[in-house]
């Protein structure tokens, strides 16, 4: 295992209403109640951010939003902003989904935006990175990852490194079934640490949090999450169900 904390985020992508949300997350804070070893987070819709907050007050699940806009207000309808995020009571947000990339026309630019903007105004960023099946079949993994890295990170201080966490997600991994294999994921995120030790050096490098995601479930978390570079799990289907996010939970401490 390594000597980072392990932080272990749901994202439940747009999936359970408000009601769904407020009855999922009071079994899973009595499923995960006691594991202590490991952060816990669920990122979930904009609009469960408030049932969720008041159910997991004052336990061990902190709360994370899917998304954030750069400003704090404005002319920017259907935006969320960082102070709005902070005002509710979350704490993580996951910038930069490959979902978000794909679908929405998320850019290493805007990327950097609502990175800055999130760590800024208190918030722990989960910045997205990873390539396409074409781009591994191409032999260009390691390049790509580290070009999102680099630009995700422009203008981010050192100090602010601590409120960032960068997730593995290589997009053929993305709810396929298909997970990298230990030695791949691991691979990736030790390059990754390598992109932010020539950032930033060694020391900042080395308590950086790099969380695999793609496909982690039940059955493969201990074997991921036993590598040396991975320090966690960004999980979307299986988050979804307690038995299976709490045995990720579990394969965590
Ligand atoms: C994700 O949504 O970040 C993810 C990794 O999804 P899944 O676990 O379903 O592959």
């Amino acid at each position: 295992m390594s000597k980072r904390r392990m932080v272990i985020a749901g994202n439940w992508k747009m999936n359970m209403t408000p009601s769904q949300a407020k009855n999922f997350a009071s079994e899973l804070y009595e499923a995960v109640k006691g594991k202590r070893g490991c952060d816990i987070v669920v990122c979930v819709p904009a609009i469960d951010i408030p049932a969720v907050v008041k159910v997991c007050a004052g336990t061990a699940i902190k709360v994370g939003a899917q998304n954030v806009h750069f400003k704090n207000s404005g002319a920017y309808t259907g935006e969320i902003s960082p102070e709005m995020l902070i005002d509710a009571g979350v704490k993580y947000v996951v910038i930069g989904h490959s979902e978000r990339r794909q679908y929405f026309g998320e850019t290493d630019e805007t990327v950097n935006l609502r990175t800055k903007a999130a760590v800024a105004a208190g918030l722990t960023a989960i910045v997205c990175v990873g390539e396409t099946l074409t781009e591994r079949e191409q032999g260009i993994t390691a390049e790509v990852v580290a070009k999102q890295v680099k630009l995700a990170l422009s203008g981010i201080s050192a100090d602010q490194m601590k409120k960032v966490i960068i997730a593995y997600e290589p997009v053929w991994a993305i709810g396929t079934g298909k997970t990298a294999t230990a030695e791949q994921a691991d691979e990736v995120c030790g390059l990754i640490r390598s992109v932010v030790a020539s950032l930033y050096g060694k020391v900042v490098s080395r308590s950086t949090v790099i969380q695999y995601g793609g496909s982690m479930n039940a059955g493969n978390a201990a074997e991921l999450l036993a590598m040396e570079n991975i320090d966690g799990g960004l999980i979307g289907g299986a988050s979804l169900k307690t038995d299976a996010f709490t045995a990720i939970v579990t394969a965590a401490q």
